[in-house]
């Protein structure tokens, strides 16, 4: 309650006050189309001359007496609020019903100019039941997919059915700031895009909707149908009066409140048609004749297939005759963690619909056993990346899907200290060292086309085989006693194919077993460049062309680590290769045998000029070694006579450094920076 309490108040000053908030992305998205292709200005200027003559004209096919569009809805969720119920989409189902069929009370709230041309459109909507391969279906599919969180691309896309059989409306988590809702007019887009997407609480009046937010679908169907804004489609409201090519529209600038006493803007004495459906006001009840007509222009025409939609094959190929009432269920799941160590428990949770569940098997190759529960627990006994497969059945069917969500880490102890590893042998990935596969494009691989050292070395074939999302490889695990300092040292070669290019190489911690990580590093571009110029052809590095990279493990000595080297493709644009070799988990300055000098204390840390000592007892100081970052011994004292401080040499660079004490009651390290 409490919660829901914080919610309206935040969102009403927004709604009432705020111009930015906006409730459709339809503009975003167009210029999204005219900058991923450049015919499309073209396609949707050619539309839109098309659409006006045919308002202007009479509706020619007007003996339909209501269009029955069916629908499918797929909520991409990641487990929240976003996974929205049933009952939230058949509510947003009756109010797209209402309000296409001017059943919405509200009607009296409209102003008289437009009481006699407000329209009953005599389109209603219905849940398929039958899905494209003539399977049993609700008419809402439901997918735990990252992708909940939208950016308007392609991609994302995933599970459009035939656009001339079923209006798709994607419900997902979030969406680009200030966006609401989106789709293209028909025509202007690629047949998996011409779809609605849409905020989950921007459906419906209830769950997670609101009465407020309800009608975003509405106006999102009536783009979908061929309507543009009611100011046009070329300027954001309120900016220029404009035409949506609607013969009783009048023309406007549109609105973002609900302006209806002063409203007669663009032409004296005509009053705007603020209410409208494709206004942006936030009071709207209203389609007009006109907008009806263009609609049923659309939905008999072939444009997108738009005419198939209400066909009676069409209708019976989608169950909306003689709907089927009981489904199979449809297998889906998620698990709790990324990745996780040989003999952890992995926790997986059930995300099956399309029909109650009486059965759920959960089983894994990499697996010791199985479980029968809803939500299954599997313990891992192999390393790699874990196919998990659930099957779950009802007395309607059997479903099963395998997901391959876990990567599976050595055991401790799995990494030797001191290790090099060159890629030389063993073979790379083993069961020690373990590489993710892009879906597409190359994975970290050796190669002997370029090498730091002896003849191999890892590589990302990032020119001509781009992966498609990040890929990692991952080190078995180390522990650090006795090290100080330990530290991680790599060799990288990479060529930037223009100087935009933003590859980018991380590294990263965990202590664990994946759980978490920590990131130690994090180059791109320019920066992660090892040559001198670009290389509009593929990079292939001499010994000489690599890198050092050298990064600080102190903070975890004592702690079983794993690694983890990530190489991001820069998606906007091809780049070039990346190769790693020679990694070295060590502590440089050795192995040698640590004793704690009891009461040392060393000041002020960080240092600037001096560095000053304190003992306790008999101990007797020996020597003090500066040492950087590589291990390398950049200033020595021998002991101080007559003081307890010795003075640093102003050439040192501000950093990090390690101090190594040597006593007459042992040796230790510190961590020191030297800040100037
Ligand atoms: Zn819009």
């Amino acid at each position: 309650m409490f919660q829901k309490l914080i919610v309206f108040l935040f969102l009403l000053p927004s709604i009432l006050f705020s111009q930015e908030l906006r409730r459709c992305g339809f503009l975003e998205a167009q210029d999204y189309l005219f900058k991923t292709d450049p015919e499309t200005k073209a396609k949707v200027e050619t539309a839109i001359n098309g659409f006006e003559k045919q308002a202007s004209s009479q509706n020619k096919n007007n003996s339909q007496a209501l269009y029955t569009i069916p629908v499918v809805f797929h909520v991409l969720h990641l487990g929240g609020a976003e996974n929205i119920s049933d009952a939230q989409i058949f509510d947003a189902l009756d109010v797209l019903n209402r309000d296409f069929n001017k059943q919405n009370p509200d009607t009296v709230n409209t102003v008289g100019a437009f009481q006699g041309i407000a329209s009953d459109c005599q389109i209603e909507f219905k849940l398929a039941t039958l899905d494209e391969n003539g399977n049993c279906t609700t008419g809402i599919t439901r997918h735990y997919d990252n992708a909940s969180n939208w950016e308007i691309s392609s991609s994302f896309y995933k599970y459009t059915w035939n656009r001339t059989k079923y209006l798709n409306i994607y419900v997902v988590k979030s969406l680009p700031p200030g966006v609401a809702a989106y789709t293209f007019l028909p025509g202007t887009t690629s047949a998996v895009m011409d779809a609605v997407v849409v905020l989950h609480n921007y459906v419906g009046s209830m769950g997670t909707g609101s009465p407020f937010g309800s009608r975003t679908l509405t106006h999102e169907v009536g783009h979908w149908f061929n309507l543009q804004h009611t100011w046009g489609s070329n300027n954001q409201p309120g900016v220029a009066c404009g035409d949506d090519g609607v013969g009783d529209t009048p023309l406007t600038k549109g609105f973002n409140f609900c302006n209806l006493a002063n409203s007669a803007i663009c032409t004296s004495g005509v009053e705007e048609n603020v209410q409208n459906y494709m206004e942006y006001a936030f009071c709207s009840n209203m389609f007009t004749l006109g907008q009806r007509n263009r609609m049923h222009n659309t939905l008999n025409s072939a444009n997108a297939g738009r005419i198939n939609l209400w066909s009676p094959g069409n209708l019976q190929f989608t169950g909306v005759f003689n709907p089927t009432v009981a489904c199979a269920p449809k297998a889906d799941f998620m698990a709790n963690r990324a990745v996780a160590c040989i003999g952890d428990t992995v926790m997986f949770t059930d995300y099956s619909y399309n029909g109650s569940v009486s059965t759920w098997e959960w089983s894994s190759v990499s697996a010791s056993g199985s479980s029968t529960l809803q939500n299954g627990a599997l313990v891992f006994n192999q390393t790699g990346s874990a196919h998990v497969k659930l099957k779950i059945t009802n007395n309607n069917g059997v479903d099963s899907i395998i997901k391959n969500l876990v990567l599976i880490l050595p055991a401790a102890n799995s990494g030797s200290n001191n290790l090099i590893q060159s890629f030389e042998v063993p073979p790379f990935p083993d069961n020690n060292w373990l590489s993710t596969e892009p879906k597409y494009g190359s994975a970290f691989l050796t190669t002997s086309l370029s090498a730091r050292s002896g003849s191999n070395c890892l590589w990302v074939n990032n020119f001509y085989d781009t992966p498609n999302e990040p890929v990692a490889f991952y080190t078995p695990a180390f522990v650090f006693q006795g090290f100080s300092p330990a530290q991680l040292s790599f060799y990288y070669a990479y060529a930037q194919k223009s100087t935009n290019s933003n590859d980018r190489l991380k590294v990263f911690v965990s202590t664990n077993c994946g759980w978490s990580w920590n990131q130690l590093l994090d180059m791109g571009g320019a920066s992660l460049t090892t040559v001198q110029s670009t290389s509009n052809t593929a990079f292939f590095a001499t010994a000489q062309q690599f890198n050092q990279g050298l990064l600080d493990l102190s903070d975890y000595a004592d702690e079983q680590v794993y690694l983890k080297f990530e190489f991001s493709p820069d998606m906007n644009g091809p780049g070039n290769n990346l190769f790693i070799d020679d990694i070295m988990v060590s502590g440089v300055t050795g192995l040698k045998e640590q004793r704690r000098i009891s009461g040392l204390r060393l000041f002020p840390n960080p240092a600037q000029s001096e560095i000053c000592f304190q003992g306790t007892g008999t101990t007797i100081f020996h020597y003090f070694k500066l040492l950087d970052i590589s291990g390398l011994c950049v200033f020595e004292v021998l002991r101080p006579a007559n003081s307890n401080c010795f003075s640093l040499p102003e050439s040192l660079k501000d950093g990090l450094y390690f101090l190594e004490v040597g006593s007459s009651s042992g040796t230790q390290t510190f961590k020191i920076l030297i800040r100037k």
